[in-house]
């Protein structure tokens, strides 16, 4: 069939004026990822505007042997929402719906296509937390969230997407709608398909609507950005805060790299600890810091003020210089700039999210720089020390087909080195296309057998999001 007349049919279901055409350059066609050659062709864009619709369009294209790309805000990085040849993007941006919010106990149940922000804010103006935080919030969708099992900064002590669900709304093939979960807090009845769905990016079905578990907002937060001499101290300062039984709400790093690229925009700072004395204001990132941390503390003041006492004396001697923001929004729209502003030393870059065992980060990020030299490229890293999850990047000139494939081999070296330190290739972004095909590194065999069966259990005919999380 071709794109007309899957236009048209497909029109019968939500409406002509919902279905649309994707040209090349159509924002349906890509990612954020923006990766070389990443960019696909739709068939067809449909926009259905109900849980009811989007089983129909999930049914009709089951019948007609039609591959379905199920697409949220567009922000995943790894490909995961890129249309393959002769496939129909179904796009969740009208399923807008808060269905239901219930601040005392704790629960709101959104559906699909409700940016990850407007879940945050409306949790906030209930007096409730909504703790996952991925850095694109005002443009990426719930049940994108729940698709990639997303984090950010505060999934350290709040868990990723995964923990804040209690039940999910799915369109499943050959096109039914199904509740799995509820509102129940605990239930070990039978396998947890739920749990399977989360994380699945669109190869087991679609995501509808979520049933959120929320929790009471803290009363209070501080952030410290605590600057290491090295990348050893910087690292060993993040198991001495585990040891000492701290449970910071962020922990995230910079490299030197990182912090050199980012050092010009640094927000208004008070000195806590550290050269330039206690209360100094316009404080700076020292010239000697070779790894910085950003630490936030949560709960009631008196806890967050006995918490704020407790990390400077643990991070003593192993991070000299400790500073507190003048405003801490701008301290974290600091760290969300530094992914554009590092993106504009060359023009493009090329990162992989990778994950390993706390302990093992700063050898890991000696690792990846080492691999990246000897191939020309110049690195940084950040991300998420507590949970060991770095954000490795190079710089490249994307006019320069030769550095974009030295890039690419510095990540394939990358993901060998993270196996090899018994790793995951992916701890927040997802597999979508670009890492497909790598997992058997990292899991037996009959691991990776399992995870096939499980994808033709729930999509016999290959045709949810078709190519994407492969295994092998
Ligand atoms: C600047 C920036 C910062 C980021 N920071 C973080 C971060 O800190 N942590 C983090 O985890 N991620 C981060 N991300 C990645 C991305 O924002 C998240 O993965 C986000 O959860 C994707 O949501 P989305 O709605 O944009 O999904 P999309 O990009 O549209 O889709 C992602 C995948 O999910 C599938 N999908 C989408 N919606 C559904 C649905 N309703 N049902 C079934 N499948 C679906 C798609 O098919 C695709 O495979 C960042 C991205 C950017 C651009």
């Amino acid at each position: 069939m071709d794109g007309q007349a899957i236009r048209a049919e497909l029109g019968r279901i939500v409406g002509a004026e919902q279905v649309i055409e994707a040209p090349p350059g159509s924002e349906y066609n890509r990612d954020a990822s923006g990766r070389r050659g990443l960019e696909g062709r739709a068939e067809a864009v449909v926009r259905p505007g109900s849980a009811e619709e989007v089983a129909a369009v999930l049914g009709w294209c089951y019948a007609h042997d039609v591959p379905l790309v199920t697409r949220g805000g567009g922000t995943g990085l790894v490909g995961g929402a890129v249309p393959t040849p002769g496939s129909v993007v179904c796009s969740l941006e009208r399923l807008r719906a808060v269905r239901e919010i219930e601040p005392g106990l704790w629960r709101m149940c959104a559906e699909a296509g409700v940016t990850t922000r407007n879940v945050q804010r409306l949790a906030r103006e209930n007096g409730l937390l909504f703790g996952p935080d991925p850095g694109a919030a005002e443009q990426s969708q719930l049940g994108g969230n729940v698709a990639t099992n997303a984090g950010g900064p505060h999934a350290l002590k709040y868990g990723v997407t995964g923990a804040w669900v209690s039940g999910l709304e799915v369109a499943l093939a050959p096109g039914e709608l199904a509740a799995l979960g509820g509102w129940i807090r605990k239930d070990v009845a039978g396998y947890d398909i739920k749990d399977l769905m989360i994380g699945s990016e669109g190869t087991l079905g679609i995501v509808t609507a979520v049933r959120l578990r929320l929790v009471p907002a803290p009363e209070r937060t501080a952030v410290l950005v605590a600057f290491a001499r090295s990348r050893e101290d910087g690292c060993r300062a993040v198991l001495e805060l585990f040891a000492a039984g701290m449970r910071p709400s962020v922990l995230d790093f910079l490299d030197e790299h990182a912090l050199a690229l980012g050092a010009g925009a640094y927000p208004p700072c008070r000195a806590l600890a550290g050269a330039a004395g206690p209360g100094a204001d316009g404080a700076r990132p020292p010239a000697w810091a070779g790894f910085a941390l950003i630490v936030e503390l949560d709960g009631t003041a008196e806890e967050v003020a006995a918490q704020q006492r407790e990390a400077l004396e643990v991070l003593g001697a192993l991070a000299p210089e400790v500073h507190e923001p003048a405003e801490q929004q701008a301290l974290w729209r600091w760290r969300d700039g530094l992914n554009p502003a590092i993106t504009s030393v060359r023009g493009a870059k090329v990162s992989a999210d990778v994950v390993v065992p706390v302990e093992k980060l700063g050898a890991t990020l000696d690792g990846f720089d080492e691999i990246a030299a000897r191939r020309g490229l110049r690195s940084c890293s950040w991300g998420h020390a507590g949970e060991g999850n770095l954000h490795a990047t190079v710089l490249v000139d994307p006019s320069s087909e030769p550095e974009l494939d030295a890039a690419e081999e510095v990540m394939e070296e990358l993901y060998e080195l993270i196996a090899a330190g018994g790793g995951s290739i992916a701890g927040e972004h997802g597999v979508g296309l670009l890492k497909r095909g790598r997992l058997a590194r990292q899991w037996t065999a009959q691991a990776v057998e399992l995870h096939e069966q499980i994808k033709r259990v729930f999509d016999p005919k290959g045709l949810l999001n078709p190519g994407k999380k492969l295994a092998r």
